[in-house]
């Protein structure tokens, strides 16, 4: 019996076939999230906040939606990948616990990787996403100056903690000027120091260790939403200060 559920083990390198492609899979649905934010953030800075325009905004914030939809997606089939893979290295080493006992003839792959990813998308659950709501709160940023719900400085404090957007320029180290995001990997740098860097050259590697994909002036975007999180970032700090300065003036 035991020979028996050796042999209808998945091969690991399968399964870690499966886990590297969902990996992909993952960097491809961030990508894309990337360019739906930048498209959303051009189109509210050049259609300006006509609410004819609402059609366009509401196609752009589905695209988005389905995005994180699919991407979660892809993330539970990959953590049931994961489970698999530990359960065929226990199953290998003889390792199994009592919950891993599996009826003979079960097929073991069926019983990690369910079809999940064929059910429809919850988009509505999408919308719950920091993601989602960063999105809108950078989108109702470009035409208003007041934050989105009103939202007083203690929540934009959460709302800057919780994006992983870096406002630092790797190059310089310093605050990021006029940031741009290189096309092929998305790496942003401050305008000006990663210009500098072409000297006579059409193309230079990306000079973030371990990336070094050729990229040429052209393909350098203007990267808006990282134009908002630092003004946003800014405006905190400046509001830290103005407090810090009220207290002082107090004592
Ligand atoms: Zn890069």
């Amino acid at each position: 019996m035991s020979q028996l559920q050796a042999d209808s083990l998945p091969q690991l390198t399968d399964v870690d076939k499966i886990l590297s492609n969902c990996e992909k899979l993952k960097k491809l649905m961030e990508k894309h999230e990337q360019s739906i934010k930048q498209a959303a953030l051009s189109l509210a800075n050049v259609l300006g906040d006509d609410p004819n325009n609402k059609d366009i905004m509401d196609n752009i914030d589905k695209s988005f939606l389905t995005t994180i939809a699919l991407e979660d997606a892809v993330i539970t089939y990959s953590r049931n990948a994961a489970n698999l893979k530990s359960h065929v290295e226990r199953a290998t080493r003889g390792n199994l616990n009592s919950q891993d006992r599996i009826g003979l003839g079960e097929n073991l792959a069926d019983k990690y990787l369910k079809d999940d990813y064929k059910k429809p998308l919850n988009l509505e659950r999408s919308k719950t996403s920091v993601k989602y709501n960063n999105l809108k709160r950078e989108v109702h940023s470009v035409n208003h100056s007041t934050p989105l719900d009103g939202l007083n400085d203690e929540d934009e404090d959460l709302v800057v903690a919780s994006q992983t957007i870096s406002i630092i320029c790797p190059l310089s180290q310093a605050t990021l000027v006029e940031p741009v995001r290189a096309e092929q990997c998305l790496h942003v740098f401050s305008k000006a120091i990663i210009f500098q860097m072409f000297k006579n050259s059409a193309q230079i590697p990306c000079p973030i260790a371990g990336c070094g994909r050729q990229i040429a002036k052209t393909q350098l975007k203007r990267a808006i939403d990282v134009e908002e999180t630092v003004k946003k970032e800014l405006r905190r700090k400046e509001n830290q200060q103005r407090r810090n300065d009220d207290d002082i003036t107090e004592v």
